[in-house]
Order: C-alpha cells, then structure tokens, then sequence
C-alpha cells in the first residue's frame, strides 16, 4: 500500500516507539498527524517531519474526534498507529502494583482506558473516516496497527492491569480484522518485548528494566531499539497481504 499523498495518525507520537513510527511514515510519503498528550515534544516531532501536532488524550473520544477530522482535511486517512500507552513499571507513582496491596481499582481502569479504550475508540473512528476512502488496486481503503505487549502472553508481577490492557489489544485483533476487511481496512498488531523508551516509569537504566533485560537469551545486553520497532509497523501497514495478524517484536524473549 502506497501511503504518499495519504495522512497518517500516530498516537503516543510524541515518544519512543510513536515517535519512530511517526519518523518512518513521514519517510515514505505520509503527512503524519502526530496526536499526544506531551504537545512540546509533540509540535517538536511535527516540526521536524513536517507533519500536525495535535494535542489527543486518547481516554477523550472528541479530542479523536479532532485528530481524524484534521487528518482527513489534509488528505485520505490511510495509515493509523495506535501507539498511546502507560507502563506497568510505573508502580512508583502509583498506577501499578501488587494485586493485595497497590493495585487499586482506579489504577486497573486508568490502565485498561488507556491502553485497550483508547486503542479501540481510535480504531472505531478512523476505520469510520478510512471506509470513505477510494479503494486501491486490491480494494485496500486504509490500515491500522496497534501496539500490544509480550505481557499480552506472559505477564509479571505487578502487571495485572498491563497485561489485562495488552491481553485485551490481542483479543480485538482477529474479531476487528474480520469486521474491517468488508470495509477495505486491514489491522495488524505488534507486540514489543523490552524496547528502549521512557515507558518505564525510573527509565531504562533502572534496576528493574536491567534485571528484565537478563532474561533475554540472545539479547542479554541490550533493549530493542524504537527503530526496529517502527520498521515492523510499517511492514504490517505496506504490505497488502498482512491482515489480522499479531507479530512478536521482542527479540525471542517470549518464544513459544
Ligand atoms: P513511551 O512512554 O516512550 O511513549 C508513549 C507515549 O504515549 C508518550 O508520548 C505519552 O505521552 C503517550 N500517552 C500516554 N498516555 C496517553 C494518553 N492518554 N493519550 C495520548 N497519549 C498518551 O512508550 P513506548 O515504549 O514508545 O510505548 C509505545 C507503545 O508500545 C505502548 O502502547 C506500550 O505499551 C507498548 N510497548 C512498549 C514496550 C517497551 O518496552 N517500550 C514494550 C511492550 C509494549
């Protein structure tokens, strides 16, 4: 699928793995609208790949609203990243924790609203603005890809409400890949395993994502970078053939 003369969203743009994203669409031709909450971070990026910063909580169902609207005023929506997240290592500011003790139901929602709601209210709206779209040569109309976790299949301590929110981004995959194909859109979700970006609350030089990092057999020295990441994303939107899937990006941490 050719994404010059399209729009792009990318949600969570203003940072890592988005931030890739965002990088690597506007490289292949995409005016990408890069929607976050961080708007300096956010106008910086849009600035630099000539893209729109446009200030999205992905919890707010008019601020997507917002971002598929000025996305589809520029050009035909064809390409939607769903890359907004929070981390389950944030137990520090209190969103995360041990089930008897910390993890509040308040943090288990906000979690879930983030990561699985909003995720879902971004695909329901630009699938919306996609299905006006003129299919190309394959009766494509637009696709999407969402961002789940390894935790989806394999979660830690203190992960509940992640690896719920991440579990849940898997289980739409199929369904929605299903309603979507009538319309022309195809959607695809990666799975990261432990990549280089601030999700974890202390950052990646903290002990906790250090003693993470020892469990990989092939990768025990370093993250997956956001690149690599960005790469696989833009794979799943490109290439026609690829629908309903969920591919593991983790550098063979989670293997079957
Ligand atoms: P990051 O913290 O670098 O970027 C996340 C971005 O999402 C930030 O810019 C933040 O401002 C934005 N965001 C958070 N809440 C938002 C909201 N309510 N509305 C709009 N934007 C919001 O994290 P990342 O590592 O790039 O993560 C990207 C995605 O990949 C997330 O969904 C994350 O769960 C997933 N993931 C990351 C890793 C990893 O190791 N980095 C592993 C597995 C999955």
């Amino acid at each position: 699928m050719e994404l010059t003369g399209s729009s792009a969203i990318v949600t969570g743009a203003a940072s890592g793995i988005g931030a890739a994203a965002a990088r690597a669409l506007a490289a292949k031709g995409a005016t990408v609208v890069v929607a976050d909450l961080q708007a300096d971070k956010g106008e910086a990026l849009a600035e630099e790949i000539k893209g729109v910063f446009v200030q999205v909580d992905v919890t707010n169902t008019e601020q997507i609203a917002d971002a598929v609207k000025v996305a589809s005023d520029i050009a035909p929506l064809r390409a939607v990243v769903n890359s907004a997240g929070i981390g389950w290592a944030q137990r520090t500011i209190g969103r995360d924790g041990l089930v008897e003790s910390a993890h509040s139901l308040e943090a288990f929602t906000k979690v879930v609203q983030i990561n699985l709601i909003g995720t879902f209210d971004m695909v329901r709206q630009a699938a919306t603005a996609m299905s006006q779209n003129e299919p190309d040569e394959d009766g494509c109309r637009g696709a999407i890809v969402n961002l789940a976790s390894v935790a989806a299949f394999d979660g830690q301590i203190g992960q509940a409400s992640y690896s719920a929110s991440k579990g849940g981004v898997v289980g739409m995959t199929l369904p929605v890949a299903r309603d979507l194909s009538a319309a022309g859109i195809r959607l695809n979700t990666v799975a990261p395993g432990l990549i280089d970006t601030p999700i974890y609350g202390e950052g990646p030089d903290s002990e906790a994502f250090k003693a993470n990092l020892g469990q990989n057999v092939l990768f025990p020295k370093r993250l997956g970078t956001p690149e690599e990441l960005a790469s696989m994303v833009v794979e799943c939107l490109t290439n026609a053939y690829m629908n309903g899937e969920v591919v593991r990006v983790d550098g063979g941490i989670r293997m079957p």
